[in-house]
């Protein structure tokens, strides 16, 4: 079997790549290993209850109408209509700090507002901030990286503020510790605090299955439980992949959002584990169900970003999981037709991969009961106590991130160095997604679009 392009992985770039180049009629094949589609936001039931793998929240949202934002280019580029991904707005969010607290709505006046009440020796500076991020080119595939703590500090004198900056920032998106490249932090300002958070009612399944019906009707084909074993090349040139069931397909080009160095090593290249660009940072979730709507409870906030001291690590803890900071995802707290069937919580800390990767499994299912006690009295401390109104709980671990979608060291974000260009030292082998980097489920579906038109159309 001979393909124009095959295209590692079925998650939101895999996808997104896959209709651009189906619907331009090019011969493509998404190989993804699991049986589901989705990759790292995929779904799952469990005991009755459908969940969302990931799904928070959507980035980027804007209204119908608005032009020239991530949203509509990738709407306009899918060939989708606005209505397809069904997003509803968020109610509320916020960042919390010991004695400051920064509410943010999908208007972005709220959080200028809350910053010019709560910081006003800041206001001037951080208007300044603002204007420099609106100016400035973020999607520059040759930029050099600069720090963007050195820059945000240079606009914002009061260090507690930067922290509150970079605390949502960083948890949704930034695969390097202590700091984000400036071009990844405006991403994230205007995903996040210029655009902001949305749902679709029925979580990730409605992008899913929007993106899957337009992939299939432009002509692509989607072989699921289908792993690569090895990509074979020669010369500097892919010849043809290997299957985990021991098939050989032939291909023009590979596009894969494996991951940079998962990818290499499917080349063949022996890559250390402690070389640089395998990322250390992952996390636990765990998901509470209710037997109510948290409003009831009084946690009325879709997002709430907590840090309970003035200075905020990010960074590969020493213990399991660090709670000394965490996100708070409320998903019934966005404004839908109907109310969801449930109440619902989920939780994210930064945990620790090698050590929830090396306790046999007796110890680990023990350690997993452990964190999720003290984190829940964590949470509890942040927002009312909902303890009495737990129905059911589940929790996955940075082992099991890397378990289902291959991730090394289950880093959520990938590697802390970006292949922007995602070109690879194989000719006609490139990457999209999470390592080239743009993230976030918008992200890398904008990723895999802007990868297929630059290497894959002719
Ligand atoms: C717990 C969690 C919560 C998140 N919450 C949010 C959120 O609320 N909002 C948001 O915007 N983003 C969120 N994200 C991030 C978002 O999910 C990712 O940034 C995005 O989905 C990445 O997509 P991708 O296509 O780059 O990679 P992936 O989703 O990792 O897709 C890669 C695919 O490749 C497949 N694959 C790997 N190796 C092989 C192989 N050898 N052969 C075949 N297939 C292979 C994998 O199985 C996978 O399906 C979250 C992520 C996690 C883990």
């Amino acid at each position: 079997m001979s393909y124009d392009v095959v295209i590692i992985g079925a998650g939101m770039s895999g996808l997104a790549a896959g209709i651009r180049l189906a619907y331009y009629e090019k011969k493509v094949c998404i190989l993804e290993k699991h049986s589901r589609p989705g990759g790292m936001n995929s779904f799952y039931n469990l005991q009755g209850r459908q969940f969302d793998v990931g799904l928070h929240a959507i980035t980027n949202y804007v209204k119908k109408g608005t032009k020239n934002t991530p949203l509509s280019k990738l709407l306009k580029q899918l060939k989708l209509k606005y209505e397809d991904f069904a997003l509803c707005e968020q109610k509320s969010s916020l960042i919390s700090f010991p004695d400051v607290s920064l509410c943010f709505t999908n208007n972005f006046q709220t959080f200028e507002q809350e910053i010019s009440d709560k910081f006003p020796s800041q206001k001037d500076n951080f208007y300044d901030l603002c204007k420099h991020i609106s100016q400035f080119n973020e999607l520059n595939l040759n930029s050099t990286p600069v720090s963007a703590r050195e820059v945000v500090s240079s606009f914002i004198s009061d260090p507690l503020l930067v922290e509150m900056l970079f605390c949502p920032l960083s948890y949704y998106g930034s695969a390097k510790e202590d700091d984000m490249d400036f071009d990844q932090f405006v991403i994230m300002f205007k995903s996040i605090f210029m655009e902001g958070f949305a749902r679709p009612e029925t979580g990730v399944r409605q992008i899913i299955n929007v993106l899957l019906k337009k992939y299939k009707a432009c002509g692509g084909e989607l072989r699921l439980k289908t792993g690569v074993k090895h990509i074979n090349s020669r010369n500097g040139k892919v010849k043809s992949i290997t299957l985990t069931n021991g098939n050989v397909l032939e291909t023009k080009k590979i596009l894969s959002s494996a991951g940079y160095v998962e990818t290499m090593r499917l080349t063949g290249e022996k890559i250390q584990p402690d070389n640089d660009r395998i990322g250390k940072l992952s996390f636990v979730e765990t998901i509470y169900v209710l037997d109510r709507e948290p409003t009831e409870l009084g946690i009325d906030k879709a997002i709430i970003f907590y840090n309970d001291s003035k200075k905020f690590l990010y960074r590969k803890p020493d213990n399991m999981v660090d709670l000394s900071s965490g996100v708070i995802c409320c998903p019934n707290n966005f404004y839908f037709d109907n109310s969801l069937p449930e109440g619902m919580i989920r939780t994210t800390h930064i945990a620790n991969f090698d050590l929830w990767d090396n306790p046999s499994s007796n110890d680990y299912r023990a350690q997993k009961i452990f964190w999720q006690k003290k984190s829940l009295k964590k949470i509890c401390g942040v927002v009312p106590d909902f303890t009495s109104s737990m129905v059911f709980t589940d929790m996955f671990t940075p082992k099991t991130i890397k378990r289902f979608t291959g991730r090394l060291n289950g880093a959520v974000y990938g590697s802390p160095r970006k292949i922007k260009n995602g070109k690879t030292p194989v000719e006609n082998l490139f990457i999209c997604g999470t390592d080239q980097g743009f993230m976030g489920i918008i992200g890398a579906m904008l990723s895999g679009i802007s990868m297929a038109n630059l290497h894959a159309m002719n």
